[in-house]
């Protein structure tokens, strides 16, 4: 196929893809949605206002720095013997039902809709005073099998919504691991070593990293490490969830 043709043919498959997306659009518009977890009507939303307000929302006295709760609000133990290199963590969410079963349909499933609500109940948590929002990058094996990456589906609402930037590119994951949640947590921070390139310059720049879950916080600990070597001078974790 000559260029110029994969070109038409490229322009067409977007020409596609938008007529399908605005098709959706008008569908979601006509009929009324089902709530995803009491079938309930959700208008447009992927659930009904009484179970978004009954979702697990993280409400308990918390660490600042890595958002464990604590029972005075002050920084935890773990984070005073062994300082992370983030500043603060800010979650939504507790990472229990059913809010997991949601994360998990959004992400395996590809429930893209679940985006917007999960961003929203987020920003409703933000405090600001960054500059800039990276998402997590995602390991290039998972990207290929899922199709997205969910932080940065996330990241791009949250960014509509706070109207900080968005450098989606700033970092790369640039080699594989083994999933974080297969291994026992002291081992998690070794795994996750160098798996990171930070390559654009943020100096002096305050930067709020955008995933889904925080676990250990090992995987936002060796992001945050490549990102100070970028110049970053305050880093922030913005995550829906957090497993307690
Ligand atoms: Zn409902
Ligand atoms: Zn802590």
């Amino acid at each position: 196929m000559s260029f110029e043709s994969s070109a038409i043919v490229r322009r067409l498959s977007n020409w596609h893809a938008a007529f399908l997306n605005i098709c959706t659009n008008i569908t979601q518009l006509a009929l009324p949605q089902q709530c995803l977890l009491c079938t309930a009507p959700a208008m447009a939303r992927p659930l009904c206002a009484d179970c978004y307000a009954r979702l697990p929302w993280l409400t308990a006295t918390r660490c600042p720095q890595c958002a464990r709760p604590t029972g005075d609000g002050r920084v935890c133990g773990a984070c005073l013997a062994k300082p992370p290199r983030f500043d603060g963590v800010t979650a939504a969410f507790a990472y229990a039902w059913p809010l997991a079963p949601l994360i998990h349909q959004y992400k395996y499933a590809g429930n893209l809709a679940l985006a917007q609500l999960l961003a929203q109940a987020l920003n409703e948590r933000l405090a600001g005073g960054v500059d800039l929002i990276i998402p997590m990058p995602l390991a290039p094996a998972r990207l290929r099998e899922r199709g997205f990456n969910q932080a940065l589906e996330i990241a791009r609402v949250v960014s509509r919504l706070t109207g900080v930037p968005l450098a989606a590119n700033a970092c790369r994951r640039v080699r594989d691991s083994v999933p974080q949640a297969a291994l026992p947590w002291k081992e998690r921070a070794k795994n996750i070593r160098g798996v990171f390139v930070c390559d654009a310059d943020l100096n002096g720049m305050r930067v709020a990293v955008i995933d889904d879950v925080m676990t250990t916080g090992a995987t936002l600990n060796e992001l945050a490490r490549n990102l100070r070597k970028a110049g970053a001078a305050g880093i922030q974790g913005w995550m829906v969830a957090r497993t307690l």
